[in-house]
This record gives structure tokens, C-alpha cells and sequence, in this order.
């Protein structure tokens, strides 16, 4: 049913802007006594070996978490970590205390470490294989019924918790957009949850890619934040140019994923700020060639 699956792709440059903002968000949200409800529509397994199979083979996260792990050498960029950086690198590195990166943390995994007693979590994923080590990861956190993992469709299923009781609540959605129709479920189901839950806080990843859907969901996204009056951040990050390279033999390769985003709508008030700084340094200390890039926008 599914090829993809995240384990490869973990901790790469797309996970590290999705995971910096994420806890940002966190952050922010967990100032206030009063209970959260997290919805992750599209879990993933949870936690991932980086010295695994997966993550070995695609060698994506050399190129995210642990190049920005890796102690800067005089030529780089010498000012310090900024704030959110510096947080999201906090958090790996509390899931790995005898050093190194060894084990990276998946957004369920990050968020539970976040959450208070009174908090909870609802966590979708579709894949079996997926699911199944997502909920025996999940086990092992004995977290009782903090906890729910569903085996069901996040975009069909996650409307059912919104609102929550205490009418505060965050929804991650995180789709692997391996099928075309993934673009436009997104756009039905904000559509809906924002129906249901107006002043819920909204996360959307998507990837920067050559593809018409790709190119017009986040500015979908903005018309939808916008015409339900609601504020709106979107943060991107390229690391690398989109194009086609050809080599010496005449061969195509293509680039893997070059850039992403964060489209998030009742964003925290202090969110922006924080990515004003933290962006430049993402893309500086990430970048892959002269196409690195950040952006930062941000409306009502
Ligand atoms: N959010 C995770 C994180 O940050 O660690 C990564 C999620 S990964 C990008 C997307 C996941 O969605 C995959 O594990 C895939 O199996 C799962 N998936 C795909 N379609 C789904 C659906 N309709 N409902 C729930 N999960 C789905």
C-alpha cells in the first residue's frame, strides 16, 4: 500500500526545520496550566536508529541533525546557536545521554517528552508496519491513557478530537505526500478541523518540489488561514537547487528533496521572532550549495 517510510528520511533537513518549530510551538503552548491536546495525523514508527539500515543507507540525517550537532569549525558561522536551535538539539541529545545521535525522535516521541501529566496525545498512522512499532515504542513509555494510537486515517479520523474538553489543542499534519491526492486531503481536512476548532493550533509540513500541487498547497493554505480570519506563519527552507543534474556518463539524478515548509495558522505570537533568527543560521549551516535559502512570511 505504502512505500514510504520515514526511518529513512529521519532526522533529515526537512526534520529538523519540522521538529525546531515544532517544539517552538510546544514551548510556547505549554506556559499555560490548563490541559493540551496534541493531534499528530501522521505519526511515523516514533523513534528511529541513526546508525540503523534506514537511516544508514540514505544517509539523509549526515546532512540535518548531525552536521548541525557536529562541533563548528573556525571558518563557520561563529555566532552562537540560536534560541530554537539550540532547544531542538537539546531535546535529540536528551534521547541520547551517553552522547552522540545514535537515536533520533519522531514527533510523538518529541512531544510526549514535552507533555505535562495533564496533557494529551493522539497519535495516526496508517502504515502496519509503521504502526505496529510505533505502538510497541509507545508501550514502553507506559504513559496509559495519555496516549492513544490509531491505526485509522488521520485526515478522515482526526476531526473526531476537536475540539478537545479544555479547547486547547495543537495539530500536526505531516503527510508523506507520496500520493498526488495527499495535497489536496491536507486542504479538506484543515478546511474541516478549522470548521470544528477556529482557534486550534495548526502545523503543516509540505515539501518544495517541481509538481503544480506542491507549488500551490501553501498558498491554498494561506487563502484558507485567511478567509477564516485567522493569523498565519509560513517558514521554508531550501538547501539545495531543484534541478536535474546530469553527470559525466550522460546519467540523470535527481536532487532528493531539495527545500520544505512550515505552514502553521494561530501560530504563537513570539514564533516568528524566534525562526527570524533561526532560519538564517538553518540554512547557512545546512546548506548543500549556493541555492540555500530561508523565508519567513507571515499574515492575518
Ligand atoms: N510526523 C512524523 C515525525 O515527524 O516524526 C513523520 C511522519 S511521516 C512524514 C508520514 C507518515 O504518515 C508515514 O509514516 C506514513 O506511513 C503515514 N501515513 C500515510 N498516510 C497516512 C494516513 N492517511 N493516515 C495516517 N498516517 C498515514
Amino acid at each position: 500500500m505504502f512505500s514510504y517510510r520515514h526511518a529513512f528520511h529521519a532526522g533529515n533537513h526537512a526534520d529538523v526545520l519540522k521538529h525546531t518549530v515544532l517544539i517552538a510551538v510546544l514551548d510556547h503552548l505549554l506556559e499555560k496550566e490548563t490541559a493540551l491536546t496534541v493531534v499528530d495525523t501522521h505519526a511515523g514508527a516514533g523513534l528511529y536508529r541513526l546508525d540503523g539500515d534506514y537511516a544508514g543507507t540514505s544517509g539523509e540525517a549526515a546532512e540535518g541533525v548531525l552536521r548541525l550537532m557536529a562541533p563548528q569549525t573556525q571558518s563557520d558561522d561563529a555566532a552562537p546557536l540560536a534560541d530554537a536551535l539550540a532547544r531542538y538539539l537539546a531535546v535529540v541529545r536528551d534521547f541520547n545521554p551517553k552522547g552522540g545521535a545514535r537515536i533520533y525522535p519522531g514527533s510523538p516521541f518529541i512531544t510526549h517528552h514535552l507533555l505535562r501529566e495533564q496533557d494529551k496525545l493522539k497519535l495516526f498512522e496508517l502504515h502496519p508496519t509503521d504502526a505496529r512499532t510505533l505502538a510497541a515504542n509507545i508501550a514502553q513509555l507506559e504513559a496509559g491513557r495519555q496516549i492513544a494510537v490509531l491505526r485509522e486515517d488521520g485526515f478522515g479520523s482526526a476531526t473526531k478530537f476537536l475540539p478537545p474538553p479544555s479547547r486547547r489543542a495543537l495539530v500536526l499534519c505531516d503527510p508523506s505526500y507520496e500520493i498526488k491526492s495527499d495535497y489536496g486531503r491536507v486542504l479538506d481536512f484543515i478546511g474541516a478541523a478549522l470548521k470544528r476548532f477556529a482557534t486550534g493550533s495548526y502545523a503543516i509540513w509540505h515539501p518544495i518540489i517541481p509538481r503544480p500541487e506542491a507549488h500551490d498547497l501553501p498558498r491554498r493554505l494561506r487563502t484558507l488561514a485567511t478567509k477564516a480570519g485567522k493569523p498565519w506563519l509560513h517558514a521554508t527552507l531550501t538547501v539545495k537547487s531543484s534541478k536535474i543534474v546530469t553527470d559525466a556518463t550522460g546519467a540523470q539524478h535527481r536532487p532528493g528533496l531539495p527545500a520544505s515548509g512550515m505552514f502553521l495558522i494561530n501560530p504563537p505570537y513570539t514564533l516568528k521572532a524566534q525562526l527570524a533568527i533561526a532560519l538564517p543560521q538553518m540554512a547557512a549551516r545546512l546548506a548543500q550549495d549556493r541555492h540555500a535559502a530561508f523565508s519567513l512570511d507571515a499574515g492575518v
